[in-house]
């Protein structure tokens, strides 16, 4: 068969345009409730599928390895202007491709292979990036974890700077994947400041939260800031690094040639994008909506009995503790699977069970908030979490709670644009 360059996806590979449409169409048609999940402006996604895609602008604006870079520059430097507008940070590198790829970056920065960092520990809610042994963070570095307190589910803060002065850290990492609370982020850098470490946060999670101005900022209090763009800051699956003025020079060298090559342009473009959509002051309305949101799913979910690991949440995610209730996490992601909710299992702290068969689910509401739910639809929600989990081996009674969820998500239309031409499709694949 002859390459048809000019052809349309529909028509050039209908096998993999076939899935992507069937995509389009889980999304519009379940709950989505993990937690690092978004879903993007037509403006961001369409910015993610341009030209840019063939592009190499290997270097920094006005600095680059190839010729042909002017748009390119003009690009990267709005994005950069604009996330610095948003966070106030002193520079930022937006050519990560990744959270994980950033927070490489950032270390390479701060300190030497060998050297240790103090992160929070993966099974109370931090990232593979802050240590595992498997992940290059836990290869590369020596790396000792903090907990949350058995007693608050919450840091304490006294006991993280009891570890820090034994241990000697050089580089103090807040933020996490799985911790519901805010951050006492001027007590973590008088801790770093009394020990002699960098402090640095990555705020991939609640970075759309900071945007919003609904929870507090890491950015005046620490060295580095690590982000991705694609949670509830909105933006591309994409990452973004911070830091004062003094590691400016060193984190655009660890970025590139130290971790990358080329960045991903076309992705720049579209972070671009997201960051002009976080600086308007509707950005704020939706990050409190968010956060009023996991709040109102939180109560109700207390209210059919389910335990919330630290009594609730002030983000927009929340662990529940399902094995409370005599099921395992993994068990109940199945069985919310099947009514059409989607979440992930996931550790609580001090879990008693294996990380693949959790005690937990990790429930967040970025997603849904940004289709346009409150927090009378995260009730409603909440029952039927409720009703599935205790029919959860009654497949019909789960079928029956997916029928409504599909009624309340056809409520809350998602990329209808995009849903549209697939009946155009099957009317060209039929002739
Ligand atoms: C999601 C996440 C990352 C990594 O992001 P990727 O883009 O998947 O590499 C890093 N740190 C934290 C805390 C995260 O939650």
């Amino acid at each position: 068969m002859p390459i048809d360059l000019q052809a349309p996806l529909s028509l050039a590979d209908p096998e993999i345009a076939a899935q992507i449409a069937f995509e389009a169409e889980r999304q519009h048609d379940g709950l989505e409730m993990i937690a690092s999940e978004n879903f993007v402006s037509r403006a961001v996604l369409e910015a993610t599928g341009t030209v840019f895609t063939n592009k190499y602008a290997e270097g920094y604006p006005g600095k680059r390895y190839y010729g042909g870079c002017e748009f390119a520059d003009v690009i990267e430097n709005i994005a950069r202007d604009r996330a610095r507008r948003i966070f106030g940070a002193d520079h930022v590198n937006v050519q990560p491709h990744s959270g994980s790829q950033a927070n490489a970056a950032a270390y390479m920065t701060l300190i030497q292979t060998g050297d240790t960092i103090l992160g929070l520990d993966l099974a109370h809610g931090g990232h593979l990036t802050h240590g595992h042994k498997l992940n290059f963070s836990g290869k590369l570095y020596r790396i000792v974890p903090y907990q949350v307190s058995r007693e608050t589910e919450r840091i304490n803060y006294d006991e993280l700077e009891a570890i820090a002065r034994r241990e000697n850290p050089k580089v103090i990492v807040g933020g996490g994947s799985a911790y519901p609370r805010v951050w006492d982020f001027e007590r973590m850098r008088s801790i770093a400041d009394a020990v002699g470490a960098y402090l640095m946060v990555d705020m991939a999670h609640f970075a759309g939260l900071v945007a919003g101005g609904v929870h507090p900022s890491p950015v005046p209090h620490a060295h580095m800031v690590t982000t991705t763009t694609h949670k509830t800051l909105r933006g591309p699956r994409s990452g973004m690094a911070m830091c004062k003025a003094e590691f400016a020079q060193g984190l655009d060298r660890s970025v590139f040639p130290g971790q990358q090559g080329g960045p991903l342009m076309h992705v720049v473009a579209a972070k671009a994008v997201a960051f002009q959509e976080a600086l308007q002051p509707e950005f704020h309305t939706y990050s409190q909506q968010t956060v009023n949101n996991a709040r109102a799913l939180a109560e109700a979910l207390r209210g059919e009995g389910y335990r919330i690991v630290s009594g609730g949440t002030d983000t927009h995610l929340l662990l529940v503790d399902v094995f409370a209730k005599g099921m395992l996490g993994s068990e109940a992601e199945a069985a919310l699977g099947k009514a059409g909710i989607t979440v992930n299992k996931n550790a609580i702290p001090y879990d008693t069970n294996p990380p693949l068969k959790p005690s937990g689910v990790r429930f967040g509401t970025p997603a849904l908030t940004t289709r346009g739910m409150r927090e009378g639809e995260m009730r409603r929600i909440a029952g039927w979490i409720a009703e599935a989990l205790t029919h959860r081996a009654d497949d019909t009674c789960l079928r029956a709670i997916h029928k409504q969820v599909s009624a309340l998500a056809e409520e809350f239309p998602l990329y209808g644009w995009l849903r549209q031409p697939v009946d155009e499709r099957e009317m060209v694949l039929a002739d």
